[in-house]
């Protein structure tokens, strides 16, 4: 199975049990299950908040916080739900 991504908070989707939900019930296979519900995002978010909410994550997986920053700030634009909006 390839692997997905979450489209607007980079988070693996490694099963199905990950993806959102779109307002018809079906699986949404772009946005996880914590950024997408019913068919809308859970969060309005900036792209800045996003990686402010990403980070600790992914300090807690063991990266320091300022190379997780850098990271969040350089996957996160190329994704979906922001690629329109950091232009
Ligand atoms: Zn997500």
């Amino acid at each position: 199975m390839n692997s997905t991504v979450c489209q607007s908070c980079a988070m693996p989707m490694e099963n199905e049990k990950m993806m959102g939900k779109n307002s018809d019930g079906t699986r949404n296979e772009e946005y996880c299950v914590y950024c997408y519900e019913d068919g809308k995002f859970t969060a309005s978010v900036s792209m800045n908040e996003m990686v402010e909410i990403c980070v600790p994550h992914l300090v807690e997986d063991g990266m320091k916080e300022n190379e997780a920053r850098e990271t969040m700030k350089d996957v996160l634009p190329k994704l979906k739900r922001w690629a329109m909006t950091s232009k």
